[in-house]
Parts: C-alpha cells; sequence; structure tokens
C-alpha cells in the first residue's frame, strides 16, 4: 500500500510554443509596459507566460527607474485566460517553482494539480497583487476567467468599451470560479452570485457601474488614458504609492481576503478531483475551443 506516497513518471506530453517572448517588456517614462504576447491564442496564459510575467514584474520592481507597472495583452483582447488547449499549453511542464514548493508534474493524483496552482495561480497572483509599486490593468475585449485573475491583481484597471469580463468555470466545469477567488471582493454579493452561477459576459459599462473598473474609454483611447494616469503616479511619492496600495490591501486582509481564498481554492480543486473521478479530466475535458463554442451558445441563450 502506497499511501499516496510514490510518485510517478512526469506525463510527455508535445509542447510546440509558438514564440519564445510571451511577454515584453519596454519601460517608457518610468513605466513599464508589461504587454502579453500570445494574441494568436488571445493571450492564453500558459506556464511559459506565467514565468515570463513573474520575470518581467521583477525586473520592474528592481529597477528604481520604474514607477508604475502597466500589463496589457496585444491584440483583439486582454486574456482569453488559462491557456487549456493550444499547442503551447504546458500543465506536464516543470517550471523552477518561485514559491517553496516542491515539483508538481511527478506528482500523482490530485496532489499534480494541487501543486500546480497553488504555485502558479493562487500564490503568483497573491504576490503580484502585493508589488510594491502601482500598477494598472489596460483591458479591451475579453478579460475571461484567468485573465480576471490577472485584472484583479492590479490596484487599478481601465477599459475600453468593447471590454467584457467573464467567470464561466461553474457552467462549464462545474468548479466554484478561478483560482484566485477575489469575487467576493471585487464585486457585490448579488452580483457575484450572478456572475458566478450564470457565467454570463459582464460589459465594461456595467463592471464600472459599481467600481470594478475604474475607467471605461473608447478603444482608440485605451492607451491614452492609461499612460494618462500612469504618468501621474509616477510623480507621486514613491514609498507613499507603496503605502497607500498596501494600506488598502491590509484592509481587504482585514476582511478576510485571504482566508476566504484559501477555503475556496479548497473546493476548487475539491471539484477538479470531483472531475476527474467522474469524467476521467480535472476540468472534464473542456478545451479553449469547446469553451468558447459553449459561451458563444449560452450567451445567444441556446442554453
Ligand atoms: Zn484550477
Amino acid at each position: 500500500m502506497s499511501k499516496g506516497n510514490d510518485l510517478v513518471e512526469p506525463k510527455q506530453v508535445d509542447i510546440v510554443y509558438e514564440t519564445d517572448q510571451p511577454i515584453r517588456y519596454e519601460v517608457i517614462d518610468h513605466v513599464a509596459w508589461v504587454t502579453m504576447t500570445r494574441p494568436t491564442f488571445n493571450n492564453a496564459q500558459n506556464g511559459q507566460m506565467t514565468y515570463a510575467l513573474d520575470d518581467a514584474f521583477n525586473r520592474a520592481v528592481k529597477d528604481d527607474d520604474v514607477r508604475v507597472i502597466v500589463l496589457a495583452g496585444e491584440g483583439k483582447h486582454f486574456s482569453a485566460g488559462h491557456d487549456i488547449g493550444t499547442p503551447g499549453r504546458d500543465l506536464h511542464h516543470e517550471f523552477d517553482k518561485r514559491l517553496m514548493l516542491a515539483p508538481h508534474t511527478n506528482k500523482p493524483g490530485a496532489e499534480l494539480l494541487y501543486t500546480r496552482e497553488q504555485e502558479q495561480y493562487l500564490g503568483m497572483c497573491r504576490r503580484w497583487r502585493d508589488i510594491p509599486k502601482p500598477t494598472i490593468a489596460m483591458v479591451q475585449g475579453a478579460c475571461i476567467a484567468g485573465g480576471l485573475m490577472l485584472a484583479w491583481v492590479c490596484d487599478l484597471i481601465v477599459a475600453s468599451e468593447d471590454a467584457f469580463f467573464q467567470d464561466p468555470v461553474n457552467p462549464l466545469m462545474g468548479i466554484p470560479g478561478v483560482e484566485y477567488f477575489a469575487h467576493g471582493f471585487e464585486l457585490p454579493t448579488r452580483v457575484a452570485k450572478e456572475f458566478l452561477l450564470l457565467g454570463e459576459r459582464m460589459s465594461a459599462e456595467r463592471a464600472h457601474s459599481f467600481g470594478m473598473v475604474n475607467k471605461v474609454v473608447p478603444r482608440e483611447e485605451l492607451r491614452e488614458a492609461t499612460a494618462a494616469w500612469a504618468a501621474k503616479l509616477a510623480a507621486n511619492p514613491r514609498l507613499g504609492n507603496w503605502l497607500t496600495k498596501q494600506s488598502i490591501n491590509h484592509v481587504e486582509e482585514l476582511r478576510g481576503k485571504r482566508s476566504a481564498m484559501d477555503a475556496v481554492f479548497h473546493m476548487h480543486h475539491f471539484a477538479h478531483a470531483h472531475n476527474d473521478l467522474v469524467t476521467g479530466d480535472s476540468i472534464v475535458g473542456v478545451s479553449g475551443k469547446s469553451a468558447a463554442a459553449t459561451n458563444k451558445k449560452q450567451q445567444a441563450g441556446e442554453g
């Protein structure tokens, strides 16, 4: 009886990266522009991109010339969410972990995904949310599921009128929302329930109405509006910016953000494990393509 301690051979899966630079990093007038560059796949976030993001944020934090960080996505959409089906999906690839965690690819059963998501989703997002410089997410088009996590870790969100937000993982996979469970903090209670239970798209305008988004501008003014705020923040006292963002982050902690996320992360993984037991796949075989198709149908009210 192994009592679950046995290690397994890492699964060999072909990974084809379409680029070796999924993130572009530029510093313009004390602002680091961190841009996701997988527009062919609507900036679907694979591990390669996650670690490149972490590198970029780290670089921006360590560079004293950088005073503000903007997170952007190249192309039509900000982010289609976590990579669940491109040739560059690298679930079974081991990256050098940034948190104090063991390898995931040689772990059996639910331990593999639990370890990977502790690091790549929950852990990384918490780390980025606490970056000691102000951050702005610049969002256009889709900001779906994993994409929400990237926007939510930023201090401010500037969106274009065509932006929309969505977490469809309950309707699609029976999972209560994405791993970085900030829903109860980003959205008023009943709106959060609607958002999660129905999984429908939410317009930038509606998100702005209750404060999830700070500013909504026409698509062609998005970069300019973001750069204008970044310039203002860059002119502020450096330590003041850090303390000010931390003060609100601390209030969120007093309201239980970390504990709520920990609790829901475990429900999230109970749901992954349940899916695996029942269907043999932790995300019930949903791929990026099938998710988009189901989503389209649901959006059109065809069930
Ligand atoms: Zn997950």
